[in-house]
């Protein structure tokens, strides 16, 4: 059974105040909250068992290897991936793109092309467009229509030949478009191009098999999901982690290093150079742990609950325009009143206690297409109730009549 109300005692930050009124969160693309239950495992590592990895003999240094592997292994199961090491852990989502573009550097030449959506994060145009500089390779678009939908016949006529990557996000952040990824991944690789697929707004709020996408490359951010900052996972299959040179030099990387020539260690530690980022990787498992005790079902159903009702409730607002009204979205409410400038209905919702995005939510081109500065974005989580859209209504309305 769900229950929204026991769910929300895990949160202990939703029992906070902001400016005098309850906390109403509404800024979880950006990041989630952190249950008790991640909590306490970051408090448990540091508490009992904090020591470097895979290099100690000694006992605490063999615990955290453990614990560490172990959310490797939560990970791969999550994900449904073939191996434990096709699992690289990463610092988040913009490192495992630039671990991949950094890698195809040495693969691609003048004459190549890349193609990336419309719909892209900064994150997932900016090191495309680096490689391009770095290689010769050509940069293509995926055009979008006005309900912030990819336009699939556009990508059918730009696929070629010469097409070596295609890059997408699964779930825009920007308007919550749930893009095709299927049909995307079949017709690349029919060309014999891979995919790197941005998962980190669809790993809240959905579970991906990589192997039934039958995807390349898959990677999101623990952050996004109710784990910590600073640790995410990139997914590849074999064949390319083995294809692609490492990332960075450095220890935990290499077989063997002299001075005439090192030898690199093998999946995943090739690409895992340094001490990482342990305690998170372990809290990154537990957050996994934490969702699918939910149950990923659920957590969709009652998402879309919201994402109808918040919507009905905004679009009753006179001079409220929505954009992104795909019809496969998540609960992403983008949208815009009148003329009135997004940062300031932004402060005065803060000065009422609730939190959203304003701005060009790291996505430019999305703004250029419509032709507006920023938007406020609300974006639910499963913690999110009615109650505090409703709430959120009634303090919009009111800035709405402060600002007009
Ligand atoms: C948040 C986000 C990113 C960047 O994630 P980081 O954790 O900042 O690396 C990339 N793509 C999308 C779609 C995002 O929402």
């Amino acid at each position: 059974m769900f229950d929204v109300q026991k769910i929300r005692k895990d949160f202990p930050i939703l029992q906070r105040e902001v400016n005098g009124k309850p906390l109403i969160y509404f800024d979880n693309a950006a990041t989630s909250q952190t249950p008790l239950q991640v909590i306490d495992v970051i408090v448990d590592y540091y508490s009992n068992y904090n020591a470097n990895i895979h290099r100690g003999v000694h006992s605490l240094s063999q615990e955290a290897t453990d614990a560490y592997e172990d959310a490797r292994l939560k990970i791969q199961t999550h994900f449904n991936a073939k191996h434990s090491h096709e699992i690289i852990f990463t610092s988040g989502t913009t490192h495992g793109i630039n671990l991949v573009a950094n890698g195809f550097s040495s693969l691609l030449k003048k004459g190549d092309e890349i193609m990336v959506s419309a719909l892209e994060h900064h994150s997932n145009i900016v090191p495309w467009q680096m490689l391009c500089e770095r290689t010769g390779a050509t940069l293509k678009v995926i055009p979008m229509n006005q309900n912030g939908e990819l336009i699939l016949s556009e990508y059918d006529e730009l696929l070629n030949e010469n097409t070596k990557l295609v890059f997408v996000n699964h779930i825009s952040n920007a308007l919550g478009t749930i893009n095709p990824i299927e049909y995307i991944i079949k017709e690349a690789h029919k060309v014999g191009a891979a995919v790197l697929v941005d998962g980190a707004q669809s790993c809240p709020h959905i579970k991906p098999d990589v192997q039934a996408l039958d995807v390349d490359f898959y990677v999101c951010s623990a952050h996004k999901m109710c784990g910590p900052t600073g640790v995410g996972m990139l997914y590849g299959k074999e064949e390319w982690l083995n294809t692609l040179p490492p990332y960075q030099g450095g220890g935990e990387m290499i077989a063997e290093v002299s001075f005439e020539k090192t030898t690199y260690a093998g999946l995943p530690h090739k690409f895992e150079a340094g001490t990482p980022n342990i305690c998170g990787g372990i809290a990154f498992g537990a957050a996994l742990d934490y969702m699918n005790t939910i149950g990923f079902e659920n957590i969709a159903t009652y998402e879309h609950e919201l994402l109808d009702y918040g919507t009905a409730e905004l679009l009753k607002i006179e001079g409220l325009k929505i954009y992104g009204t795909a019809k496969n979205k998540t609960s992403v409410i983008s949208f815009n009143v009148g003329s009135i400038h997004p940062y300031d209905i932004g402060t005065i919702l803060d000065k009422m206690g609730i939190a959203v995005r304003t701005g060009h939510h790291c996505a430019q081109p999305i703004m250029d297409f419509y032709k507006i500065p920023g938007t406020i974005r609300a974006s639910f989580m499963f913690y999110n109730t009615k109650a505090e859209i409703d709430a959120f209504i009634t303090a919009l309305k009111k800035a709405i009549m402060m600002l007009s």
